[in-house]
């Protein structure tokens, strides 16, 4: 019987808090790049990837709110290891423990489990990023099972990985390729299976993980093949859902930190001999930060209910959507409203406000970039409101399964007509509501379940402001272009005063 969940979280607690305050740990984790194996070591021995691994392959059974429970303790210490546990988790564990062939499952959990091994997938291409489905790296039969070859990059842990999750289109002759997406899992062990970085990326973050163009030249048995339920898309959807719905435990204790960082500082700095935290805009922040903390514990909440391996995602995208989204919006203001309150101090490479607005950015661009999954939930929302026939902002968010509860209280506000055909600018700006308006449905949530009425108030309070700000945006009119400036034009400042 494993160790009760609880009292295995607090011991990984301690050791991690004393891990990251022992100062040899953070003299080689704070501007060096990579993880050093000997700290890996360490980490590994609290076996953190137990949490995604079933009970029958030796694991805790990958239970979602044990997960996410997990990563916020571990993103209060510190992102980019919550990010390493995460890409280990829910884009390699987890799909492996749902698609995967038995043989694969029983050979490599193993691994997991005995070695600390660590796995990452690799989607992205060099021209293939936001429109992935057209990557080129491409797969054959062959006598042993199957040849891959192409160019991945950005795929976090590269050169660092035991496994990779691979993914790939079957060439079907010549150069064409058919459309559906295989993934095939890589043990890096065997030299036939080894993906080769080519080029090292000095990534302006997230240190310890390393990136790079990765060359991919790679045989791999049959076993390794996942096995899509309907197809390979739909396998991609639901695997990227549920790692969207991870974020969640990443956001919620990184946001904590960020708060209880503010909160010290803000105490202990004098300003004009007075506490920081006795201005005014200084509580406004303060308050945001607690607001938004309570919002991403509700994200939480959600998530647990509904990302279990049990439950196929695939078709769940405005949901996940909406966590990618918000969560990493609400990451990276975290990050720079706690550098804004800090000053100068935080603009330092090794201070944990400056790191975490370069640690938490990335968030807003991999699975998918903000810009275009905020038009992608905006256009689910318009499928809702050409499906009812309804139009008023108001009554569509009132009749929708995420945001009926919600829409009452924001009625005021958004008694508002919607054009479904509006251009997309205005649809990143519809997603952006769309999305922060369904975190206030699940906060409401949160209460019903027993959450501290105060801290509901706070977040509901605040939330709905931030609401208002973007929809006074929305109703803006602007929509102009970049306009290509000729040389004859008088486009330089200097050249009005003659
Ligand atoms: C730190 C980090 C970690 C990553 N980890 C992984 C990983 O583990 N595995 C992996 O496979 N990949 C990973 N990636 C890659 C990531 O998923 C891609 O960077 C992402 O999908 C965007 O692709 P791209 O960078 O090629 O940008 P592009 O596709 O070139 O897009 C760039 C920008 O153009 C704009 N844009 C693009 N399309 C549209 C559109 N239709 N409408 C309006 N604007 C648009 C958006 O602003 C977008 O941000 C990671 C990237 C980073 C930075």
């Amino acid at each position: 019987m494993p160790e009760n969940f609880n009292d295995y979280l607090k011991g990984y607690q301690k050791s991690l808090k004393q891990l990251f305050q022992d100062q040899s740990f953070q003299d080689n984790t704070d501007h060096k790049r990579g993880i050093p194996s000997s700290i890996m070591d360490q980490i590994s021995t609290l076996s953190p990837s137990s949490v995604s691994i079933p009970e029958s392959f030796g694991g805790r059974g990958s239970h979602p709110s044990e997960i996410l429970s997990l990563l916020e303790c571990t993103s209060y210490e510190s992102l980019p290891l919550s990010l390493i546990l995460g890409i280990n988790g829910a884009l390699f564990l987890e799909p492996l423990a749902k698609y995967g062939h038995e043989t694969a499952k029983e050979e490599t959990f193993k691994k997991f489990i005995e070695n600390h091994s660590l796995g990452g997938l690799m989607i992205t291409e060099p021209d293939h990023g936001t429109d992935a489905l057209a990557m080129k790296t491409s797969w054959q039969k062959s006598d042993r099972g199957y040849t891959i070859e192409g160019q991945k990059h950005w795929a976090g842990l590269s050169g660092r990985a035991d496994y990779w999750l691979m993914t790939a289109r079957e060439k079907k002759s010549g150069t064409e390729l058919k459309r559906d997406i295989d993934f095939f899992i890589c043990d890096t062990s065997d030299p036939r299976q080894y993906v080769k970085p080519v080029e090292e990326f000095s990534n302006l973050g997230l240190y310890m993980i390393p990136y790079a163009l990765n060359q991919v030249d790679v045989e791999v048995p049959s076993h390794h093949r996942l096995v899509p339920v309907k197809s390979g898309i739909r396998l991609m959807q639901d695997l990227l859902h549920r790692s969207r719905m991870r974020f969640p435990g990443m956001a919620s204790g990184f946001i904590h930190r960020m708060l209880d960082e503010a909160v010290k500082h803000t105490q202990e700095r004098f300003v004009s001999g007075k506490a920081l935290n006795s201005y005014d805009q200084v509580q406004k922040r303060l308050s945001d930060l607690q607001a938004d903390y309570t919002i991403a514990s509700a994200f939480c909440r959600h998530s647990a209910g509904i990302s279990s391996i049990e439950n196929d995602l695939s078709g769940r995208s405005l949901e996940a959507n909406i966590h990618k989204t918000v969560l990493s919006d609400m990451m990276q203001n975290a990050s720079q409203s706690l550098l804004q309150l800090v000053g100068a101090k935080g603009y330092k490479l090794n201070h944990i406000a400056g790191r975490s607005v370069v640690d938490s950015r990335p968030f807003q661009i991999f699975e998918g970039s903000n810009d275009v999954i905020y038009q992608q939930v905006a256009d689910q929302f318009i499928k809702h409101m050409n499906l009812m026939k309804e139009f008023d902002l108001y009554r569509a968010l009132n009749t929708h399964p995420l945001t009926g509860k919600i829409a009452d209280r924001l009625r005021k506000i958004t008694n508002l007509s919607i054009n479904p055909n509006m251009i997309q600018r205005k649809k990143v700006e519809l997603g952006k509501i769309l999305g922060r308006i369904t975190s206030l449905e699940w906060t409401l949530d949160l209460e019903i379940a027993g959450y501290d009425p105060s801290l509901i108030k706070q977040a509901l309070d605040s939330m709905t402001e931030r609401i208002q700000a973007l929809l006074g945006s929305f109703h803006g009119m602007n929509q102009s272009s970049y306009i290509p400036v000729a040389l004859n034009r008088t486009a330089a400042w200097q050249d009005t005063l003659l």
